[in-house]
């Protein structure tokens, strides 16, 4: 079982943001900026480095961004954002279905590098 994938597959309700036939992307249920998007692929990719080396990793990378892109004309996030994948358990990865924080709406100072 596997949350992101229950929530892709409705079984599981999300506030859905985009969706195209390789990204579904819906709000984070505890939101850290007023936007805060999770951007997911539709395969089950455990994280960063499993999507990475996959066959079809590539295209799915390539959805990922061109969905990033959207959410960021949609939310009005011209004047900036940030990008998040934590990877693993040292990274802080509770959900181990590979995804991307968006994150936005404010002028986000928490910077650690
Ligand atoms: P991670 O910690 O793996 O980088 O991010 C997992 C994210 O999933 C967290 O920010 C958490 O708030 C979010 N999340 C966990 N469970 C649910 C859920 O059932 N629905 C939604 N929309 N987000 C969830
Ligand atoms: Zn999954």
């Amino acid at each position: 079982m596997c949350l992101f994938c229950d929530i892709i597959e409705g079984k599981i309700p999300s506030t859905k943001v985009y969706e195209d036939d390789k990204v579904f992307c819906f709000n984070d249920i505890n939101p850290a900026a007023p936007v805060h998007v999770l951007v997911v692929p539709k395969k089950h990719f455990d994280d960063i480095r499993d999507i990475a080396t996959a066959d079809d990793g590539q295209e799915y990378l390539g959805a990922v961004a061109k969905a990033i892109d959207v959410i960021a004309e949609d939310k009005g996030l011209g004047s900036g954002f940030r990008v998040i994948n934590n990877c693993g358990e040292d990274g802080g990865q509770t959900v181990m279905h590979v995804h991307f924080h968006v994150l936005g709406g404010v002028k986000l100072n928490e910077k650690i590098l």
